[in-house]
């Protein structure tokens, strides 16, 4: 195939080079070089790329493209691009909008967390387009509000998220209710065996296409581990926000209630800090990713569900307060700065229980992250407060005359030892306990899943035989 350097090159008509040229992009990314003459033949396409890499315009730029060549008698849903959450459906409906400025077709973008009518009055009025996450179009499909009977081209976007986030069966659903006869485009970072499962099942003879990550962590972004102790965490934040003078940092807990609560507690250090996390409202999610944008937010504290499909420009600090337990998930957060060819820098705090979690990201990158310790930070130092996850203490009996001690309910034994936990302490020690039952109750999909049993290869691939092979598993592996 003849790669062109330029976007009209690639047979992109005059409105869309238009518009790629108004958002200033002087030439199409390795990606967008590929993937768009494929698609503008007609062709499935199955491509291995990530966020970052302009995939979005790699199949918005094509598809638009393909349904402005035609002309239908009256408007129906006639492309469908699935994604597995809200800010990357709103994203892409951004970018097809974009893309599309200069011709006359209508995008909706369908997602749950917001009313469902307003939906429902912008099906009814025509739309040529579907941008929407699985759960909530499923809705609609049951209660008859949209009709995908003349989708003829499909995308599945990030489709290993969908799966890590338990979404396969309701779009292999989705997939039962579309048209035999259309044109399937594929996207994933990686490709573990449900995805090829997937794929196999419902694209016929797609070309196949992989661009290495533009921005792997290796190369792009600096990391950094700082070693500290769980309960002195926040505090080092606050110290390297403040010290560093970073105006603009992504922060990641595990879990949404220790993302709220770091905000509020770096809002009390006088730090702007706000948190984005799926127990949010979809406006109120907007509105604060909105802030942070327009850096009226110092920091945003962010989940990994949360996290994913943000496309913020040239983010210059990440940190990872709590290590993720998958592996994966930390080259998602640090990819999340140095995008689009930008450097930035990650920076990870790290308690001894967190060391293993670090090995294995440093197994998976196959590079090490420099360990720093910060001067009043070192792990071990003593703490003005005990945590409350730490066992209560057992105590000596205080040497009191007996008629100074409390009344027993029951005479204590000889040399009996007591626990003198404190009303404080035991105060802690409930509210410690009724965190864990409320994340155990609202995290459900920050359970990490289990680690991939094997790796998939991220080298360019050199023949097609082989890329085929790679990406869709030999005859015998579909079996
Ligand atoms: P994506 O991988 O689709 O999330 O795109 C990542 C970022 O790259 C987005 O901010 C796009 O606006 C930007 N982008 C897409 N295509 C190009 C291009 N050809 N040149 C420069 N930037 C681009």
């Amino acid at each position: 195939m003849v790669i062109s350097k330029s976007f009209e090159g690639l047979g992109l008509s005059a409105a869309l080079v238009r518009a790629v040229a108004e958002q200033g992009y002087t030439e199409p990314t390795p990606i967008q070089s590929q993937a768009i003459p494929v698609v503008l033949a007609g062709r499935d396409l199955l491509a291995a790329a990530q966020t970052g890499t302009g995939k979005t315009a790699g199949f918005t730029l094509p598809m638009l493209q393909r349904l402005g060549a035609t002309q239908p008698g009256h408007r129906a849903v006639r492309a469908l691009i699935l994604v597995p959450t809200r800010e990357l459906a709103a994203q892409v409906r951004e970018s097809v909008r974009t893309y599309g400025r200069h011709q006359p077709l209508r995008t909706a973008v369908i997602f749950g967390g917001v009313g469902i009518n307003p939906q429902i009055d912008e099906l009814r009025r025509g739309v040529d387009i579907v941008v929407a996450t699985p759960g909530r179009l499923l809705d609609h499909l049951q209660q008859k509000t949209v009709s995908l009977d003349r989708v003829e081209i499909l995308v599945l976007d990030e489709a290993d998220r969908m799966l890590d986030m338990g979404f396969i069966p309701d779009v292999r659903r989705i997939l039962a209710q579309l048209p035999k006869e259309r044109q399937n485009l594929l996207f994933s970072a990686t490709f573990p065996e449900e995805i090829r499962k997937l794929a196999a099942s419902f694209m016929r003879d797609p070309a196949t296409v992989e661009v290495a990550r533009r921005n792997t962590p290796a190369e792009l972004v600096a990391q950094v581990a700082h070693p500290v102790d769980a309960g002195r965490k926040r505090a080092l934040l606050a110290h390297l926000v403040k010290s560093n003078d970073w105006r603009q940092v992504l922060v990641f807990t595990r879990t949404k209630h220790g993302a709220n609560r770091l905000a509020e507690q770096l809002s009390r250090d006088g730090i702007e800090a706000d948190a984005i996390h799926g127990n949010k409202s979809q406006n109120a999610r907007t509105r604060t990713l909105k802030r942070f944008k327009d850096n009226e937010l110092r920091v945003l504290v962010a989940t990994d569900i949360a996290a994913r499909g943000l496309d913020i420009e040239s983010l210059p600090h990440v940190v990872n307060f709590d290590l993720p337990h998958v592996p994966e998930d930390y080259v998602h957060r640090i990819g999340r700065t140095g995008r689009a060819g930008s450097s930035g820098e990650a920076v990870s705090l790290v308690s001894q229980e967190e060391r293993p979690l670090l090995a294995a990201i440093e197994k998976l990158m196959n590079r090490s992250v420099e360990s720093r310790t910060i001067p009043g930070f070192e792990p071990g130092r003593a703490q003005a407060k005990p945590e409350p996850r730490h066992e209560p203490q057992m105590q000596r009996r205080p040497e009191k005359p007996r008629h100074q001690q409390p009344r027993r309910s029951r005479p204590r034994r000889h040399g009996e030892l007591r626990i003198d936990r404190g009303a404080e302490f035991e105060a802690q020690i409930r509210e410690a306990r009724m965190r864990a039952r409320e994340e155990a109750r609202t995290e459900p999909y920050e359970e990490p899943p289990p680690p991939p049993a094997a790796k998939e290869p991220r080298q360019p691939v050199v023949t097609k035989k082989k890329q085929r092979a790679v990406l869709l598993g030999t005859p015998r592996d579909e079996s």
